[in-house]
């Protein structure tokens, strides 16, 4: 993990109120990057002095780039949707754990809005490391869809789902997991003890799929988000609590996540 000046190569809107930004990063970014793993964005104005931290989207090693996906959702987020290519920005990466390669033969992703980008590069990395495996996608999005032609090429199966029911499922991802995909003959193949589910979005989606897989005794890793500050784990300001013996503890997101085994989450 470095900090590292990057020239915005691309940045557009892909969906309403998402952009999409392509940065030219140094090749050790490039090649420590694994995914779940994030950049601790600065902003850069002098009147926002924490970084924003975006998950690595996609890796494209030819070009010597990264793929950043993100809602604006305030100053920051702003910030950045106004960036044009050729300008600079500052950042801090890669950061966190990252998911555990659970590389089995089938592996269930589940994903929530901005949660859906890390899922994109984790797919194309389990098919690199187990060209066999078979891999789902549910996407659930709050109206219309962004990277479904990139998990459609990575993934063996996609369901779209969306909030207002524009496209796909009308639900959102953890509905369609419980009420559709549980009760389909479907489920035999996807659903099994033998699935590795890997999970990112909202706080409250992520614990419906944690009770989920609990209930269906299936291995989860599930990627939190929290509000932090310094990204490098020093200022413990992005606590998650945690199981720990009889009692609890907390963890960093940013340090020791954002990546945790479902189950040991205090949810
Ligand atoms: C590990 C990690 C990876 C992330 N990856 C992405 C990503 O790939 N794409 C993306 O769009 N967003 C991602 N986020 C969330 C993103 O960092 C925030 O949306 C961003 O920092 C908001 O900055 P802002 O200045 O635009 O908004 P602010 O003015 O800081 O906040 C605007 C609103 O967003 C809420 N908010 C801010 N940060 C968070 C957060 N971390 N979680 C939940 N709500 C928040 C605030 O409470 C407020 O309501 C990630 C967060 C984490 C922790």
């Amino acid at each position: 993990m470095r900090m590292f000046s990057a020239e915005v190569f691309a940045n557009k809107p892909v969906a309403n109120g998402v952009w999409e930004m392509r940065i030219q990063a140094p090749a050790d970014v490039l090649a420590e990057s694994s995914p779940g793993q994030f950049l601790h964005v600065s902003v850069g104005d002098e009147r926002h002095v924490l970084p924003r931290p975006l998950s690595i989207c996609r890796i494209d090693k030819g070009a010597g780039r990264i793929r950043l996906v993100y809602r604006v959702v305030g100053a920051g987020t702003a910030y950045f949707a106004k960036m044009k290519p050729g300008e600079s920005l500052k950042a801090m990466g890669p950061c966190g754990n990252g998911f555990f390669l659970e590389v089995g033969e089938k592996a269930l992703l589940v994903g929530g809005g901005v949660g859906i980008p890390p899922l994109l590069f984790l797919a194309e990395k389990l098919k690199e490391e187990n060209p066999g495996a078979f891999i789902t996608a549910v996407l659930g999005y709050r109206s219309t869809s962004f990277l479904k032609e990139e998990f459609t090429k990575a993934c063996d199966e996609v369901f779209i789902c969306s909030d207002d029911g524009s496209e796909g499922f009308l639900g959102n991802s953890a509905d369609f997991l419980q009420f559709k995909l549980a009760g389909s003959s479907r489920a035999k193949g996807i659903i099994s003890q033998e699935t590795v589910m890997f999970s990112c979005g909202p706080r409250e989606m992520l614990k419906r799929i944690a009770g989920f897989a609990m209930l269906q005794q299936m291995p989860c890793q599930v990627s939190v988000e929290e509000r932090m500050a310094c990204g490098a784990g020093v200022c413990l300001g992005c606590p998650v609590k945690v199981k720990s013996g009889d009692g609890w503890k907390n963890m960093r997101v940013c340090k020791d996540g954002p990546v945790f085994q479902a189950g040991e989450i205090i949810w």
